[in-house]
């Protein structure tokens, strides 16, 4: 840290827009290490540490969460108006994340599911209050404000955060390697005979082989290394969170489900469309984390509506 900084703490404001709030707890999970940032920085705004309803003029802001209604974008501008740098703080909001899937769902369907039909609904009638208007889509924040960097994962991981932040406070660019998950899992590929999809929940996997080599659909090819890999490193597949690849992102024919079925196709006798159909199948779980993303705006996902009544009516 330079002296000027040691000094002067960074002024650092937090919001929380539409997400789960898994990102906060994110600084949590910094440990021992929150203490050399607690050094640095001074918090001045946190929601979900303190009541605080204004935006003080801060050098650093960190959005959490989508654009999912009136109150989100209002938020996200009066970050952007009181913070000299905005950081898009986890897959929400960098690609609109989970919150994204709202995209492929009207209001009416979202509030009937949540306020009407659910089993634990005491009413069935709706929302007894007023709650604030729905955006038209679901949005990444920098649809609504200019965003000076991007901090994705869900959540992100520890490491990123604390690199993130500390080198904000020291002057200097974070570490951002471009390099996909299975660049940090150590499961081998290897050609096999297995000749069908298998459920994630299906079976033991062999813990030394990759699992598209088992059949199991693991999104690490198109995920962009933002956790270190600790979802195949402990026997889990990868589900994406991270967002995609800069290669997905940026180039038009790349997309998740012909990447993830090039590379299973080959390593395994599963045919490459019945790959691709697959993921079309389970759009909602593949696509998850960035289907309300406009970064992939030129990708088919604006196709996961049909992808998603094709398969219910078996392709006919
Ligand atoms: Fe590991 Fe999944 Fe990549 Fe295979 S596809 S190497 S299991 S991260
Ligand atoms: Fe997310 Fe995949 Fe990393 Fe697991 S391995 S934390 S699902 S990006």
């Amino acid at each position: 840290m330079s002296d000027n900084a040691a000094k002067k703490p960074v002024t650092v404001n937090l919001e929380w827009l539409s997400d789960c709030g898994g990102c906060h707890v994110a600084v949590v999970d910094l440990h021992e290490k929150i203490e050399k940032v607690l050094d640095a920085v001074t918090i001045q705004r946190c929601p979900v540490l303190t009541d605080i309803k204004g935006y003080p003029k801060a050098r650093v802001g960190l959005v959490s969460g989508a654009i999912r209604n009136e109150h989100d974008r209002h938020a996200a501008e009066a970050m952007r108006k009181s913070c000299d740098l905005v950081i898009a703080w986890g897959s929400c909001a960098v690609y609109g994340g989970i919150v994204g899937a709202g995209t492929v769902h009207s209001r009416s369907d979202i509030f009937d599911t949540v306020y009407v039909n659910g089993k634990t609904t005491a009413t069935h009638t709706g929302p007894s209050v007023e709650v604030a208007s729905f955006e038209k889509m679901v949005m990444p924040i920098d649809e609504v404000i200019d965003v000076d960097m991007y901090l994705p994962g869900c959540p992100p991981h520890p490491a990123f955060v604390f690199d993130a932040l500390i080198s904000l406070v020291e002057g200097r660019a974070p570490k951002a390697g471009k390099r996909s998950v299975c660049a940090r899992c150590n499961r081998i590929m290897k050609k096999t005979e297995i000749d069908r999809i298998k459920s994630s929940s299906e079976g033991i996997p062999d813990p030394r082989l990759c699992f598209l080599s088992q059949g199991y659909i693991c999104m690490g090819s198109v995920t962009l290394d933002r956790c270190l890999a600790p979802c195949p490193t402990n026997g889990v597949v990868c589900t994406g969170c991270a967002g995609a690849t800069m290669q997905v992102l940026t180039e038009p024919n790349r997309d998740i489900r012909t990447e993830i079925a090039d590379r299973m196709s080959r390593l395994t006798r599963i045919p490459r469309q019945t790959i691709i159909r697959e993921i079309e199948r389970t759009a909602k779980s593949h696509y998850s984390y960035t289907m309300a993303s406009t970064m992939i705006g030129d990708k088919p996902t604006f196709l996961i509506n049909k992808w998603l009544k094709d398969a219910e009516a078996g392709y006919e």
